[in-house]
């Protein structure tokens, strides 16, 4: 059912489980993250882009404040639940995301209706792809048209966030809804965390002979949420002592000062944020002067830093990013919040193929699970299909 724009084929399903055709059909798409990570919360840049693999939602309003939801994913069946009673932490599974981001509107102001809501989606769930905020967008798209509530894209991407931090309870920033919303066929998304800024900087991979591959480890660790934690609060106290709002007011040349006030392991987090907000801004200054193929040494260094300085990598992820890159990749790195996930590796086309037996014959000799690889191109973000 997925993979077409033809929308025939999840608006008969709809008739079939609601009795009556949608009032329309949405998509938004997931993402990856080319360069920036873990510098959203710290107000810095990021450059992720919206990818070809989409989450649609065929929807129809009710006259009552009921909820039907159903995905194809198959797993929960039809869930049920009344717009009156939503409260955060209310709801269960994937019904979390439709169900937060219309209480995120209702919060607002903004009268939701009932409605019935068929999800298709092919993102893969927990690769680092975002297949939830690309539920979250799809839904927010159709409800705000729907509606008549007219919200920009600014506002859409932090109803998105209040929905993921306050009703889901995930603390996550703005970068997933903002490629998913607001990205463009052809280009990466170079987000200001500080105030939202976008620019669409050209990231044409295909008009240059290059592919870029995304190598799903499998790995998921459990330390990932405690990780993630203490990282945060390294770059608070990093701030605080630095004397700055957000380490996005720190700049390389600061670096060496920094290290005569903060101890070890604090200055060794702060300078991967530091050098990786640098890295952003060399990549989109390369990519609008000379095109994705000189931006390889940025996605190494990214990875070096993750590793080593921000130690967030693990053994899977760095065995993908080392196996690409002796195996033809022009640049690889960890995509995501780290400790398991995906690696992205920008590869010539003619070289593809050898990366993806090389990494799969390396993980077997390691005795690593299969990784997932496949492609991404940048595409266009959240839209109305029918
Ligand atoms: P990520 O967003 O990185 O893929 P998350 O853990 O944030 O990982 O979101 C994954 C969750 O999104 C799944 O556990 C599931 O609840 C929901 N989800 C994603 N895609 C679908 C789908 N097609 N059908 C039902 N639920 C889905
Ligand atoms: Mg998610």
């Amino acid at each position: 059912m997925t993979g077409t724009t033809d929308t025939s084929a999840i608006s008969l399903r709809f008739k079939e489980t609601f009795g009556q055709a949608p009032d329309g059909v949405w998509q938004a798409p997931g993402r990856v993250n080319l360069i920036g990570e873990h510098t959203d919360y710290n107000e810095g840049f990021v450059l992720p882009f919206a990818i070809d693999r989409t989450a649609r939602v065929a929807l129809r309003l009710r006259d009552d404040s009921r909820v039907r939801l159903l995905s194809t994913f198959g797993g929960q069946g039809l869930v049920e639940a009344s717009l009156d009673d939503l409260r955060p932490g209310s709801g269960q599974g994937w019904s979390r995301y439709p169900l937060g981001v219309a209480w995120a509107l209702q919060e607002r102001g903004v009268v939701v209706p009932g409605f019935d809501l068929l999800l298709d989606s092919d993102v893969p769930l927990g690769a680092g792809l975002s297949s939830s905020h690309a539920i979250e967008c799809a839904v927010i798209t159709a409800l705000n048209e729907v509606t008549g509530a007219g919200l920009g894209a600014e506002e859409l991407v932090l109803e998105t966030q209040r929905a993921e931090n306050l009703f889901v309870g995930a603390p996550t920033g703005i970068m997933d809804q903002s490629a998913s919303l607001r990205g463009a066929k052809g280009h990466a998304v170079f987000l200001d965390c500080r105030d939202q800024h976008v620019d669409l900087v050209p990231f044409d991979a295909e008009a240059s002979g290059l592919v870029l591959l995304v190598i799903d480890t499998k790995v998921s660790h459990s330390h990932a949420d405690g990780g993630y934690a203490s990282r945060r609060a390294s770059c608070e106290l990093g701030a605080q002592v630095l004397g700055v709002r957000a380490l996005r007011d720190v700049g390389v040349e600061d670096l060496e000062e920094a290290a005569g006030v903060l101890d070890g392991t604090t200055l060794r987090r702060v300078r991967h944020v530091v050098t990786e907000n640098d890295r952003v801004l060399q990549a989109v200054e390369l990519l609008g002067a000379q095109g994705p193929g000189s931006i390889g040494h940025l996605l190494d260094a990214s990875h070096a830093s993750m590793r080593d300085d921000f130690e967030i990598s693990c053994p899977e992820l760095d065995l993908a990013v080392e196996t690409s890159r002796a195996n033809g990749s022009i640049g690889a790195r960890m995509t995501g919040g780290g400790f398991g996930g995906s690696a992205i590796a920008l590869t010539p086309v003619g070289h593809e193929q050898q990366v993806r037996s090389a990494v799969v014959r390396s993980f077997a000799r390691a005795g690593f699970t299969e990784p997932d690889i496949f492609t991404v191109t940048p595409a266009a973000g959240a839209l109305r299909l029918a």
